[in-house]
């Protein structure tokens, strides 16, 4: 049987190969999807060039309305896509309609949002004008971490600046992202927001598209790295958003009450699966016991199983390649001679599950610590001296995201200004934000995604020189 999706009226049909997506609480399949053929790609390529001569020249005020019935829309089918996001992706159903609840939002913040013009006037009466325009077509690679929620985060800046766009889901977690775009096309004209399926070159055709002038990417960085390379060419403007390995530093005075529930949220937020969920936790000698106490405790009272039943607050990992790595992680750095602090804790048999993990007494080079696990296991590590955790914790090739807990802001703030990472928390980590850029140091990315300015890098610039 073909996918067909209702793409505003006309029907869009994927007759490539066939691939099943599988719930990970049960690893078995339950849905079959079709592929996009090359040919479909191009097809949905050309109907987006064809609908962006229009699209351009919507009205802010029609964007307002739209993005506004979008919004209700999603939110009016909440249970619906939490519980398609939570069949393929895993996690508990609560934070998967979490996942909607900021969706939504995050579309209402950008629809309240203003695309400024910039005005100079100079000497003789000349005026100029620097408009932000839309580029054209943008595709968008979305991941099966975060599927509904990244999807808005790539589409809808690149619909606010007028642009149209091409989602590819991850092939792991389709569902939910056909879900949104379906919702998306009951309210935007055709072919303004497209997507296609599968895997294995679909990505690569779709961003390699000559037509395509954008591309949106959130994944590992060496995918990132390879759609840079195929961008050259054409001279694609692409956007990187890619892996991380967050350090949290947690100093002698922080008020360990009111931080470890905050610690082990951020670090197991989505069983780990986040690319700011904190990687490495560098606690002082002074409090390092009582910290991991109380994680420890925090870890034991997990209810662990299908997202699907209410009372599960921790879901398997989503896919069996992801599974096997955190495995893999686990069971070098125990032969390297570190000590696996929570207690064996029985899991569903089927299903790819992993327990919430702490483990302890690491040396430095392990690669749980120097890799990203995108898994529920974190590294502890003690530390007496600032200066040198703060050189450790930028002993990384990533720079996106770290923190600093302490119950003195100012000095909390001096440690945060030297860390290398496009976002610094202080008594939080893993809180995203619409009105702040959201940048990736180092190997973790390139431009930006977020505030005004991650919003502008959907549009290229027109400087209209006015001369009287
Ligand atoms: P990848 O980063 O490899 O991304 C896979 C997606 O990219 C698929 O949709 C694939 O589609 C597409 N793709 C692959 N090659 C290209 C290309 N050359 N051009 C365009 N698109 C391409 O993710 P994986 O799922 O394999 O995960 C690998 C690692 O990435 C994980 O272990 C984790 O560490 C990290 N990760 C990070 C995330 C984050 O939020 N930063 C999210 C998820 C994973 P197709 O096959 O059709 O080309």
């Amino acid at each position: 049987m073909n996918t067909q999706l209702n793409q505003g009226g006309a029907y869009a049909t994927f007759s490539g190969e066939c691939f099943e997506v599988i719930n990970p609480a049960t690893a078995t399949p339950f849905a079959v999807l079709n592929s996009s053929s090359t040919a479909e790609i191009d097809h949905t390529v050309k109907q987006a060039v064809k609908a962006f001569e229009t699209w351009k020249q919507v009205t802010d005020t029609e964007i307002h309305v739209l993005f506004s019935a979008i919004a209700i829309d999603i939110r009016s089918q909440k249970a619906e896509i939490a519980r398609l996001i939570t069949q393929e992706q895993g996690k508990p159903l609560f934070l998967a309609e979490v996942e909607v609840e900021l969706g939504a939002g995050w579309i209402e913040h950008l629809r309240d949002t203003e695309i400024p013009v910039e005005q100079y006037e100079e000497a003789n009466g000349k005026v100029i004008r620097v408009y932000n325009k839309p580029i054209g077509v943008v595709a968008s690679i979305t991941p099966w971490n975060w599927p509904f929620m990244i999807a808005i985060w790539h589409l809808f800046p690149a619909l606010k600046t007028k642009n149209c766009v091409i989602n590819k889901p991850s092939e792991y977690t389709p569902l939910s992202t056909i879900k949104l775009i379906e919702i998306i096309n009951r309210h935007l004209p055709a072919g303004v927001c497209g997507i296609v399926l599968g895997k294995g070159d679909v990505g690569a055709h779709l961003t390699a598209h000559p037509d395509i002038g954008k591309v949106a990417f959130t994944g590992s960085t060496r995918t990132g790295q390879a759609i840079l390379k195929k961008s050259v060419d054409s001279l694609k403007s692409v956007v990187l958003e890619l892996g991380g390995n967050d350090a949290a530093i947690v100093l002698e005075d922080a008020d360990l009450d009111n931080v470890a529930e905050k610690i082990f949220g951020s670090a197991f937020l989505n069983m780990g699966q986040t690319c700011t969920a904190i990687k490495r936790l560098y606690v002082h000698e002074g409090i390092y016991d009582a910290l991991i106490e109380k994680l420890l405790a925090m870890a034991q009272a997990q209810v662990i199983g299908s997202g699907l039943d209410p009372a599960v607050t921790f879901g398997p990992v989503q896919n069996v390649m992801q599974y096997q790595k955190v495995k893999a992680l686990i069971d070098n750095a125990i032969a390297q001679g570190a000590a696996v602090l929570t207690a064996e804790t029985k899991v569903p048999e089927h299903g790819y599950f992993i327990a919430p993990t702490i483990i302890g007494d690491l040396l430095a080079g392990t690669a749980l610590i120097d890799q990203e696990q995108f898994g529920p296991v974190l590294p502890i590590i003690r530390f007496n001296d600032i200066q040198s955790v703060i050189a450790e914790a930028n002993r990384s090739e990533f720079g996106l995201g770290g923190s600093v807990w302490s119950a003195d802001i100012a000095k909390a703030e001096a440690v945060a200004q030297q860390l290398e990472t496009g976002t610094v928390w202080i008594n939080r980590h893993a809180e995203m934000s619409p009105n702040a850029a959201f940048c990736g140091w180092k190997m973790s990315g390139l431009g930006h995604a977020f505030g005004l300015s991650g919003l502008l890098q959907f549009t290229k610039k027109q400087a209209i020189h006015i001369n009287p």
